[in-house]
């Protein structure tokens, strides 16, 4: 049991789930930085959203959600892509608020003007970005509401954190085409699986394996199981995305910048790597030549 997702399928029913489960990418992720208690639960609660969430796309690309805000707490943002890699960061200014808490209740209360956004970004095809409204208690709640609302599919979710594991369970009742409108159908099902997902508790959440948290939820169900996925932490930071950011900003800045830093030097920020441009390699993106 660390990082994995597991897909599940209540049997001849429209309703399909996710669990996933983060020890070792949540630990890599937090041991980059010295955050606070409250921001590893957030950071922790959104990776499990977000691996929650790439297993509804069926593209290739990546899912991300990011919360922007004023006030101390500035910004999260956590992505997951189609071969389960993860990963998160975050920053904010000491706040008093931010040394305990159990849920994304701490950070999401103390937010000023807060927007929280979920960007899908295909490999090949256009980018899409929603907008979902903070004002919920805490970020499953957010969530559940963006799908009632915007997909107008029945989802349940439930988030949990501690600095060492994430975990979270998705259960969603599909639409039924018209073949299947027609089967008979349990029409308590869906109001006793959800019933049953909010019994689960933080502790069961992360603690337990995937089988032993379906198990403890629907045994009386009949659960299929496909084959999990892993999930780990991996950064897709490059050398040539610094090259494209250096070509971004510009030739006169570029320029400034190497009057106090030869070799420019940039470090990701999700895994500290570094890159190193020297003066020389830095022109050489404009065309320009060392005078
Ligand atoms: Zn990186």
């Amino acid at each position: 049991m660390s990082d994995l997702r597991q897909r599940f399928y209540i049997e001849d029913s429209p309703v399909r789930g996710e669990v996933v489960h983060l020890e070792q990418a949540l630990q890599t992720i937090l041991a980059q930085r010295n955050y606070a208690p409250a921001v590893q639960i957030l950071l922790g609660e959104m990776l499990s959203a977000t691996a929650l969430l790439a297993s509804t796309l069926k593209i290739k690309g990546r899912i991300s959600l990011q919360i922007q805000a004023e006030g101390t707490f500035k910004w999260a943002m956590a992505e997951c892509n189609h071969l389960g890699d993860v990963r998160a960061l975050a920053d904010y200014e000491e706040d008093p608020r931010f040394m305990q808490g159990e849920d994304s209740r701490t950070v999401l209360s103390s937010l000023v003007k807060p927007i929280l956004f979920i960007n899908i970004e295909p490999e090949f095809g256009e980018r899409y970005q929603g907008i979902v409204a903070l004002d919920q208690p805490t970020l499953a709640g957010c969530l559940m509401q963006y799908y009632d609302l915007s997909a107008q599919i029945p989802t349940r979710i439930v988030l949990a954190s501690s600095a060492q594991r994430s975990g979270g369970l998705l259960i969603q009742l599909l639409p039924r085409n018209n073949e299947e409108e027609q089967q008979r159908v349990d029409e308590d099902l869906w109001p006793r699986l959800t019933m049953l997902t909010e019994t689960l508790k933080t502790e069961e959440l992360t603690d337990l394996s995937a089988q032993e948290i379906l198990y403890r939820l629907y045994n009386e169900e009949e659960v299929r199981l496909p084959e999990v996925e892993q999930l780990q932490f991996n950064c897709t930071c490059s050398r040539d995305k610094c090259k494209n950011a250096l070509i971004q900003i510009g030739l006169d800045a570029v320029k400034e910048t190497l009057e106090f830093q030869n070799p420019i030097e940039m470090d990701c920020q999700f895994c500290n790597k570094k890159y190193q441009f020297t003066a020389k390699e830095a022109l050489d993106l404009f065309g320009e030549h060392l005078s």
